[in-house]
């Protein structure tokens, strides 16, 4: 296994101001999210027709994305199928190839990361230009985004002015969000202009228009589009929906709850190359049918990437983004990540509290922390348990099972925590690492009740 959850979470928190603000500012977006959701009366039934949309087009997936792919040709634009991430970046190279191009840019697109596109170009010698200005930041600093709608939130204003001080040059220590969004406006307008060819993702693909859509606060998913003279638009499968009027459902569910606003800035349908245009489109498998295939996990493929679950979720708030090592982080990715590597994530499922609170916000009603709790059940009939959690799960089986063991441990443990304290407050116990035991009580609620419970029911 790769390093874990809990161990780069430790790194995350050993700073703990910068835990408490990015805790704090993402509840704030939560906030946001649950502002906007309850000004709308029809809430619930947006929810409950965008998962009816959903759980029906992955029944028809073959249909409808056949469906896609004759209408989108019929419109000129040219359809790839891509079974695993290295197909899909195979085929966006030899689309560079054949056109000779040295200037490319590049729109958030999750499914790109996953398929580590940018890794992939860079080994052949080609560079790509992150135009979203999160994805830009991380993308100087050498890592990968840390939340799948806001890249560099683990970040502040001045790392990112320290970052662009080294790579654009702004003046040292100069702090102004202004002044710095400047200074990235500048660089990237220079990228668009020069741009040979543009990469965005999609967030919806309809298939009775062969069309798409791609929605960026920024505009410059579009800025990019509407420069260069190739488009390659990459999408999961998974992003198709039948309809175009079903656009009404997704786009509301989408902006609100990502980050609280009515509409997203720019929710751009791209239909059909313009003149002197090349679009292309690379639909990606990567482990889709597979999730497709398994019962317990198969809904997980309505996500709609909103990040409202990351939002609200405790574990996500206060270990950071990156603590889960792979594109999609938080609940979301928390069920998607073992589909894909089930060895070297099986680690994800459990960085959580099983709280709930990422199914409340679920736009599409996807039953998230019951899929969490699945999963920890997978991977330990396949073993992939660490061997401490194995050990320390059986003797909580003894322990809970046996009432009389149970109340003897207790009475022990309260002894002990009394008079020999040190046996339980030591670096080896990880529990007591970041807390203050509790003073004992003198009886266990059990005793007390015993000898008080019918004196009070009285
Ligand atoms: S699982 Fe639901 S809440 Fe989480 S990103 Fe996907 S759609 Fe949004």
């Amino acid at each position: 296994m790769k390093t874990t959850h809990a161990a780069l979470a430790e790194k995350f928190i050993a700073d703990e101001p910068r835990t408490d603000w990015h805790d704090e500012t993402l509840w704030f977006v939560r906030e946001k999210r649950d502002k906007a959701a309850h000004g709308l009366p029809e809430w619930e039934q947006l929810r409950e027709w965008g998962s009816q949309i959903k759980n029906h087009t992955l029944s028809n997936l073959y249909n409808y994305l056949k469906e896609f792919e004759e209408k989108a040709v019929a419109n000129g634009i040219k359809v790839h199928w891509a079974a695993d991430g290295d197909e899909h970046n195979k085929i966006i190279h030899e689309i560079i190839r054949k056109h000779n191009i040295q200037k490319i840019v590049k729109s958030k697109s999750m499914l790109t990361e996953e398929c580590h596109l940018n890794e992939y170009l860079q080994e052949h010698g080609i560079e790509v230009v992150d135009t979203d200005l999160g994805e830009r930041i991380v993308q100087f600093r050498k890592e990968p985004p840390s939340h799948i709608v806001l890249p560099a939130i683990h970040l502040k204003k001045e790392d990112v002015s320290a970052t662009f001080h080294e790579h654009l040059g702004t003046e040292k220590g100069n702090n102004d969000p202004q002044y710095l969004t400047e200074a990235a406006r500048q660089h990237l307008r220079d990228k668009f202009v020069q741009s040979q060819l543009a990469i965005t993702g999609v967030n919806f693909a309809v298939a009775e228009t062969g069309g798409f859509v791609v929605c960026t606060n920024e505009g410059n998913a579009d800025m990019g589009a509407h420069t260069a003279p190739v488009h390659i638009a990459c999408m999961g499968f998974e992003k198709i929906i039948p309809k175009a009027e079903h656009l009404s459902v997704f786009l509301r569910l989408l902006a609100r709850s990502a980050t609280g606003q009515p509409i997203t800035t720019y929710s751009s349908h791209f239909h059909k190359p313009r003149p002197n245009q090349e679009m292309h489109i690379v639909l990606v498998d990567n482990g889709r049918s597979r999730q497709l295939g398994r019962e317990d996990f198969r809904n997980s493929l309505k996500c709609i990437r909103c990040a409202a679950c990351f939002n609200t979720c405790p574990v996500y708030r206060r270990s950071g983004g990156h603590s889960y090592h792979t594109a999609v982080a938080g609940p979301i990715g928390s069920i998607l990540n073992p589909n894909l590597d089930m060895k070297a994530n099986a680690d994800l499922p459990f960085a959580s509290t099983l709280c709930g609170s990422c199914t409340n916000v679920c736009p599409v009603k996807i039953n998230i922390h019951e899929q969490l709790w699945k999963w920890r059940q997978v991977i330990a009939a396949e073993g992939y348990v660490a061997t401490s959690k194995k050990i320390g799960m059986k003797g909580m089986d003894f322990l809970l099972s046996k009432p009389k063991v149970y109340r003897f441990a207790g009475k022990m443990g309260r002894w002990m925590i009394r008079i020999v304290p040190f046996v339980v407050n030591n670096k080896l116990n990880v529990w007591y690492k970041q807390r203050e035991m509790p003073e004992p009580p003198k009886e266990s609620f059990r005793d007390w009740y015993l000898k008080n419970g019918k004196t009070n029911k009285k």
